[in-house]
């Protein structure tokens, strides 16, 4: 045995959601490998005393975009389409892999101090992605989010984010024994067009891997779909077959009642991502329909640009908050519901529900500690409801993926925090920002 965690509160988020108190986690080659109230006979290598703390899955962030860490707090309190096109891709269109890698690791480190195992990322500069995610130990299912308005000359095989998709995932899906994976990603369907839905879900299929997608974000997106084809972005995007491969289909705010019915038939992943949604203005996604037409509904942050953190606790209460404020009855989407959302229903969604999301015996040992000795945490009737309500990622204490501890105690110690602001400052935020106007400027306007 490698690691024990002794005398742990444990929130094994299984089927019949125990919460173990003074328990004993053993962990070895990366795997759980021990649960139970006695301390095992065998003598570990190293022993973490979790007296005090409480020891869960750690969290799945099924929906993110984390080289856009550069633009945290750049463009606030705007419109979507307006924050997208005025402020965001003018920004975007500056950043280069350098740039990318370096804010990839930021928000990678953001991700693991608020106790982030996994993230489902959807991006651009993908070999610089992956080459953070590597490096840092954390696992991620990588996307290309591919657009596509002109289709004239459209094909796979010279169209080059398709062709980024194709190098990427020859060179990094599988990555790890499968702790990277590589997806295709539509966009959006408002902005692509069915040449490239078509393609990209060919490709998913054939490659046996996923699809990561934005569906029906805001009021407009999905009230000109219905205009262009006479049907919801879902319907039109289910003709042309891209929910055959498993799918995410983030935000899901204006979906209907039968869109709901066709992407639970489909096996889709909702990812609601409550904060983003708010702060953009998008409305309020309908958690409670999606999950009673049997659909899984997962938690993003979306970009920390319009959150503006990573942290997946803030998530975790603001959907179970929402949930009951939209249907006026505080008994909906309790605080189990919600913690599942965090961590199983996030590793189903990304295809990794047989690995991760539970603390049982033979799962990857993708653990957090948080630490439950602090006043705001004090006394603890409920440890469950005590996550989602009250606690938040300042109170983890430490990270592990499979087995290696990637946060502990301030320190990352595959990331070399240092190293990444000094590259940020030096050479990424100049050349991205390096005409944007002074603080003093853009508080005139
Ligand atoms: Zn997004």
């Amino acid at each position: 045995m490698d690691t024990l965690f002794s005398h742990a509160t444990v929130v094994t988020m299984n089927d019949q959601m125990s919460v173990l108190p003074d328990a004993f986690v053993g962990v070895t080659d990366g795997k759980i490998s021990y649960l139970s109230p006695k301390a095992p006979d065998e003598q570990p290598a190293e022993i973490i005393d979790a007296t005090g703390m409480v020891l869960m899955p750690g969290l799945v962030n099924a929906h993110t975009h984390l080289p856009m860490s550069i633009l945290k707090g750049f463009a606030d309190d705007y419109a979507l389409s307006e924050w997208l096109t005025a402020h965001i891709f003018p920004r975007e269109d500056r950043m280069d892999d350098r740039c990318a890698k370096a804010a990839t690791l930021l928000g990678i480190a953001e991700s693991l101090r608020f106790g982030v195992t996994s993230v489902s990322d959807m991006y651009m500069f993908s070999g610089a992605v992956a080459e953070a995610v590597a490096e840092s130990g954390i696992k991620a299912n990588l996307s290309r989010g591919t657009t596509l308005f002109d289709d004239t000359d459209f094909s796979f095989d010279t169209y080059p984010a398709c062709q980024e998709l194709e190098t990427t995932f020859r060179q990094w899906n599988h990555y790890d024994n499968g702790r990277i994976k590589i997806e295709a990603s539509v966009h959006g369907e408002y902005t692509t067009t069915y040449k490239l839905w078509e393609a990209l879900s060919e490709f998913a299929v054939n490659n046996h891997t996923g699809m990561h997608v934005h569906l029906s974000e805001t009021k407009s997106e999905h009230e000109s779909c219905k205009e262009k084809y006479g049907m919801t972005p879902a319907q039109i995007l289910d003709c042309h077959h891209v929910w055959d491969a498993r799918a995410i289909a983030a935000h899901c705010v204006w979906l209907e009642p039968e869109d709901m019915t066709l992407l639970a038939k489909r096996g889709v992943s909702a990812v609601h991502c409550p904060i983003s949604n708010l702060k953009l203005g998008s409305g309020i996604a309908n958690v409670t329909d999606m999950v009673r037409a049997g659909m899984n509904v997962a938690l993003g942050t979306d970009s920390v640009a319009s959150n503006n953190n990573l942290d997946l606790f803030e998530e975790m209460k603001t959907c179970a908050l929402l949930a009951k404020g939209k249907s006026l009855d505080p008994t909906t989407l309790p605080a189990s519901a919600a913690l599942m959302m965090g961590t199983i229903c996030g590793a189903r969604a990304q295809g990794r529900q047989n690995e991760c999301g539970q603390i049982k015996l033979g799962m990857d040992a993708d653990l957090i500690l948080l630490d439950f000795t602090q006043p705001h945490l004090i006394p603890c009737h409920n440890v469950i409801s005590q996550l989602v309500y009250a606690a938040s990622g300042h109170d983890v204490a430490m990270t592990m993926v499979r087995g290696k501890i990637l946060y502990a105690e301030g320190k990352f110690p595959t990331i070399d925090l240092g190293a990444v602001v000094k590259e940020l400052t030096d050479y990424a935020m100049p050349l991205v920002f390096h005409d944007a106007p002074k603080q003093a400027d853009s508080q005139k306007d």
